[in-house]
């Protein structure tokens, strides 16, 4: 899959990508990301990207006919999805990332100061991608998180595709807790049933786990999920020893 961003500051990027998975799947040719500077794409000497706001108001606006040119020049076909990064668009969670690694190529565009001229989102892009409900100074870190949610599903980017399966979210339940060396630390004791060596005990205690934190921490996604007859027995025992142990549970 390859990604292709379209920013102003293209030396954000430098190093963002050479760790990790992420470096891996660059160096096995699983993903490419290609870095535009915005500049690059403008047609006047002074190479102006933006531009004060029609109407007056406070800060500056990312033109459009360098991102128009952009886009024209870097997209392979006309299918190829094009985002704008945006706090007004859709929230990114894990069906949406793995919606956008269906793609061959993706372009996502960075905005900054008070955004882009408003007709790159009516009549350029396919959407726009929000990564929560909070402002950031530009879209290049929303870039990089799309670029690391999306990436994760493309095959063989993650070593074992069962790590990704069993990550929170895809079963529609928060992921159960890890534990590593030592098994004791500070008094801080790992459970016991993970040296059991009973790989059907374990199972049973992750799912049990899994289904606590998400009841604990987002019940909202158990809402969503359609529970086998068995976890919804291991839930309200769950829900009984809570009961016992705590007064003000209501
Ligand atoms: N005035 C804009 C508004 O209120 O919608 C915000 C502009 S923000 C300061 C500058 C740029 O950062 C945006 O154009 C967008 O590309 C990016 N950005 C800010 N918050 C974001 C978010 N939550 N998700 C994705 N991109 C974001």
């Amino acid at each position: 899959m390859r990604f292709d961003i379209i920013t102003i500051f293209p030396e954000m990027f430098g190093s963002v990508f050479s760790g990790g998975v992420v470096r891996k799947a660059l160096e096995k040719g699983l993903i490419e990301v290609h870095v535009h500077d915005l500049r690059d794409f403008t047609l006047d000497k002074h190479k102006q990207v933006d531009d004060r706001p029609f109407g007056g108001g406070q800060g500056m606006v990312l033109k459009l006919e360098p991102i128009f040119a952009a886009v024209e020049k870097i997209k392979r076909n006309k299918e190829v999805p094009v985002y704008l990064l945006s706090p007004q668009g859709r929230k990114l969670d894990f069906r949406f990332a793995k919606e956008l690694a269906r793609s061959p190529q993706l372009i996502l565009i960075c905005g900054r100061y008070e955004g882009v001229d408003e007709r790159v989102i009516q009549h350029l892009v396919t959407g726009e991608i929000s990564i929560g409900d909070y402002i950031l100074t530009g879209g290049e870190p929303a870039a990089v998180v799309v670029v690391d949610s999306v990436s994760r599903f493309i095959r063989d980017v993650v070593g074992k595709m069962e790590s990704v399966e069993n990550d929170s979210f895809l079963e529609g339940l928060l992921d159960y807790p890890q534990y590593t060396r030592p098994r004791e630390f500070r008094g801080m004791k790992v459970p016991e049933v993970l040296f059991s060596g009973d790989h059907k005990k374990i199972k049973f205690w992750r799912r049990k786990e899994s289904l606590k934190k998400t009841w604990l921490l987002r019940s909202d996604l158990l809402g969503e999920k359609k529970l086998s007859r068995e976890d919804k027995k291991i839930l309200e025992d769950i829900k009984t020893e809570k009961k016992g142990k705590s007064n003000d549970f209501d």
